[in-house]
């Protein structure tokens, strides 16, 4: 039984001067429930596009997705998405951006703390509580996003080049966490990336999309251990 199926998807933009774009031709993708799956292909592809539309932020023109056999009309807690920039609140400190995703989960006011505090040491920022995004530095704050997006207990993560962002070496960090992380929730992932090199690393399956209008051009299966 596949975690998310996607069956004929479908998306054009009414472009301001060329009329209708259409972004993407028509996908058909199973991801199984734990699976690391990455999406690569060329800038402007319709990469982002699909994610949202999986996420239930914009609806497809054509064809479905299911999530669990159900079929997804909008955003639900079963989805959680990273985005590149990080989108924290900026007014709340981070053990409040973490403790708005569980209160919306429905974790109880007494049992919030605690559990923000073990979301935030699974990302490396046991000392940064306290602290406003905007006293942040990038990885760090990537770090914040990540745990507010765990702390909604989806079993299925998308993140949309939740990476990009960041200089090399915090890079490096987070893909042993984002592993790490994957490894020991047993998340389904489907993770966009325009490197290719970091969708060889982290990933079970990378499905390459064709230029505008896409489709899934080649699955590549790197099949290299993982540290
Ligand atoms: P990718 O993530 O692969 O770079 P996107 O999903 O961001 O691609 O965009 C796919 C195509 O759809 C691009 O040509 C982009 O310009 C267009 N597009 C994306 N969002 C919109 C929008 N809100 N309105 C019009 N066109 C859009
Ligand atoms: P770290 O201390 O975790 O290594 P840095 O402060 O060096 O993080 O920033 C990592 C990267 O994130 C940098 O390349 C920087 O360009 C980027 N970055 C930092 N702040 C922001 C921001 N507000 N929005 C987007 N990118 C940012």
């Amino acid at each position: 039984e596949a975690k998310l199926r996607l069956s004929g998807v479908a998306k054009s933009y009414a472009g301001r001067r060329r009329g209708t774009v259409q972004a993407i031709g028509g996908i058909d993708l199973d991801v199984r429930p734990g699976e690391f799956v990455s999406l690569v292909g060329p800038s402007g592809c319709g990469k982002s596009t699909l994610l949202y539309i999986i996420g239930g932020f914009i609806g497809a023109d054509g064809g479905s997705v299911l999530c669990d056999g159900r079929e997804v009309s909008g955003p639900g807690p079963d989805r959680g998405i990273v985005f590149q920039e990080f989108a924290l609140f900026p007014w709340k400190t981070v053990l409040g951006n973490v403790t708005w995703a569980l209160a919306r989960r429905g974790v109880s006011r007494k049992d919030r703390p605690e559990q923000a505090r073990r979301l935030l040491s699974l990302v490396g920022l046991d000392e940064a509580g306290r602290l406003y995004p905007s006293e942040l530095s990038g990885g760090m704050k990537q770090r914040v996003a990540i745990a507010r997006t765990l702390a909604m207990d989806s079993e299925v993560l998308l993140m949309d080049e939740p990476f990009g962002a960041l200089d090399a070496q915090t890079r490096a960090l987070l893909q042993e966490e984002l592993l790490r992380i994957w490894d020991e929730t047993g998340k389904t992932v489907l993770f966009v990336t325009h490197s290719v090199e970091e969708a060889l690393y982290l990933s079970d399956r990378i499905v390459v999309l064709s230029s505008r209008p896409s489709r899934v051009r080649d699955v590549i299966t790197p099949g290299f251990p993982r540290p």
